[in-house]
């Protein structure tokens, strides 16, 4: 007996209700679609839309942290197949408490913003910032090379620490931040848990070992050059034959 398949209902976009996501774009500052109302373009320029604003933070435009959990999951994978190592790092502003109990939550949100500018302009297009807390950061550094790393995340805390936050007229305010890092090696079974926990215990050293520094996890393997091996190996055959002389 011959089985048919229903044929497939089509929406009809006239009895969609799409007040309360047309709103919530409008309230958001984003731009309706040109397209003509319900037509597929402009249904599809709604959906894109929404996307976008369900991914980022609503102070600061960085990506959210749903997003940045999916880009580090595509990052380990990455990291596996292509064998570049990549640099996760935490980061986390300096007794941000006494920056709201002191100047008040608007200046505090002031701080976060500036913060998170000066963040993403001193990393690389490729890198990705996203706000993960309140006053806590994380940036995806992929195809960031072990040796570069420190000099990477304590440029970030500089430029943090020289930022000038004008937080009321005449009122300048600086802050510094903490940050902690671990690199995903090809090498080192990984996983988005266990990357992000390396991370965030340097960060909890960094905050141990007095704040406004960086530290990275040490790199054990990826410091031995496949020269270093060479070389290495040279001498262990060397010693081998000569015990067998
Ligand atoms: P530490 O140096 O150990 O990180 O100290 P801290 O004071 O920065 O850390 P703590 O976790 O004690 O305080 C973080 C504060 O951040 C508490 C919370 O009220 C504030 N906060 C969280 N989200 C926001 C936000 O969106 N805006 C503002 N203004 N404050 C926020
Ligand atoms: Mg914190
Ligand atoms: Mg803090």
């Amino acid at each position: 007996m011959e089985h048919r398949l229903p044929a497939p209902t089509l929406i009809d976009a006239e009895t969609l209700v799409l007040d309360q996501a047309l709103q919530l774009l409008q309230q958001a500052g984003a731009l309706l679609p040109d397209e003509a109302p319900k037509s597929a373009a402009w249904l599809q320029a709604v959906l894109d839309a929404l996307c976008d604003l369900s991914s980022k933070d609503a102070l600061t435009s960085l990506v959210n942290r749903r997003s940045f959990e999916m880009a580090l999951a595509r990052e380990v994978d990455r990291v596996a197949r292509s064998g570049e190592a990549a640099l996760l790092l935490m980061l986390d502003i300096d007794h941000f408490k006494a920056v709201n109990d002191t100047y008040g939550h608007g200046a505090g949100d002031q701080v976060i913003r500036a913060v998170a500018r000066t963040v993403e302009h001193t990393v690389r297009p490729m890198d990705l910032v996203a706000r993960v807390g309140g006053e806590e950061f994380a940036i995806i550094l992929p195809n960031c090379a072990s040796h570069t790393g420190l000099a990477v995340a304590e440029r970030v805390r500089e430029r943090v620490s020289e930022l000038r936050i004008e937080v009321a007229p005449g009122q300048m305010l600086n802050v510094t931040v903490s940050l902690g890092g671990a690199f995903a090696p090809q090498w080192v079974r990984s996983s988005p848990l266990l990357w992000t926990e390396r991370a965030d215990r340097q960060l909890y050293r960094a905050k141990a070992e007095g704040r406004n520094r960086a530290c990275l996890e040490p790199q054990i393997e990826s410091l031995v050059s496949a020269e270093e091996k060479g070389m290495l190996f040279a001498t262990l055959n060397l010693d081998t034959q000569q015990d067998t002389a």
